[in-house]
């Protein structure tokens, strides 16, 4: 009879078990909708661009940032809490310098590290007199892995978000990204690329105030990444300045933001 019971009460116990479990796991899931308007919501607050895209742009932006988030993992660094935030703001800046594309090109992309503010890298820097080679370190807010990964500071992709000064790390990595997976132009754009990568060496060289950070003077792919953070965010300057430069960037990205309406800068802030 004990025996019975104890079949009996282990029996009730499965049945309440598996009960609650399905409970559980029929909760409705969110409606597409409903995470759309929360993410647009969360860009129209945190995100002054979002403001100045037309609306045509807007519902691409939307659409491609659900297929972006679907298929690139994020990863916290050093115990990291990757939030819905720190992903939409990422996603929606990566997607907005490839709104001018009809195809999805991140497929290559295996995923993104965010670490909480700037990481330390090892790096081999070479002498260009000497051709020494020497192991050291670099502090870095952002970084292209090749076409596999994409590591940011959170702490820099808020201050680029919010201050739309031409510093985004974000546009600049993901340019990287895009140069080394699909790089694009003729001859001849290239050679006016040049061009226009000697005359900001020259204004550096003579010490004058340019528009464009004079990192970009680096090298051609990094002027590639410093001229796409001004393209997107400090465009018509960037037109009345270098003229050039802005034709090609806009047959590149084939997207016109000058035309877009005109940049609001949200008042900084460092915490958030
Ligand atoms: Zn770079």
């Amino acid at each position: 009879m004990a025996r019975v019971l104890i079949i009996l009460l282990l029996i009730a116990i499965v049945l309440a078990w598996w009960y609650l479990r399905k409970k559980r796991s029929v909760a409705p899931l969110e409606s597409l909708e409903t995470r759309t308007a929360r993410w647009q919501s969360l860009l129209e607050r945190d995100w002054p661009m979002w403001q100045r895209l037309p609306a045509e742009q807007r519902a691409t932006l939307l659409d491609r940032l659900e297929h972006f988030l679907e298929r690139v993992p994020f990863t916290g660094a050093h115990g990291l809490v990757v939030t819905e935030e720190m992903r939409v703001l990422v996603g929606a800046q990566a997607c907005l310098i490839t709104l001018g594309s009809d195809d999805y090109p991140f497929d290559d992309l295996h995923g993104v590290t965010m670490h909480r503010d700037e990481f330390v890298v090892e790096e081999a820097v070479e002498d260009e007199d000497t051709g020494v080679v020497t192991e050291g370190y670099q502090t870095l807010s952002g970084q292209a892995i090749e076409s596999d990964r994409i590591v940011l500071s959170w702490k820099d992709v808020l201050e680029s978000v919010r201050r739309q000064d031409g510093y985004n790390v974000v546009i600049h990595e993901f340019t990287h990204f895009l140069e080394h997976t699909r790089p694009g132009g003729d001859r001849a754009a290239r050679v006016a690329l040049e061009s226009c990568l000697a005359e900001l060496r020259s204004a550096v060289d003579r010490g004058e105030q340019t528009l464009l950070d004079p990192y970009g003077a680096e090298d051609i792919t990094e002027f590639l990444a410093v001229a796409a953070e001004f393209f997107f965010e400090r465009s018509t300057e960037l037109r009345e300045q270098h003229p050039l430069l802005y034709v090609l960037l806009r047959d590149s990205f084939h997207l016109d933001p000058a035309s877009w309406e005109a940049p609001v800068a949200l008042p900084s802030q460092t915490e958030h």
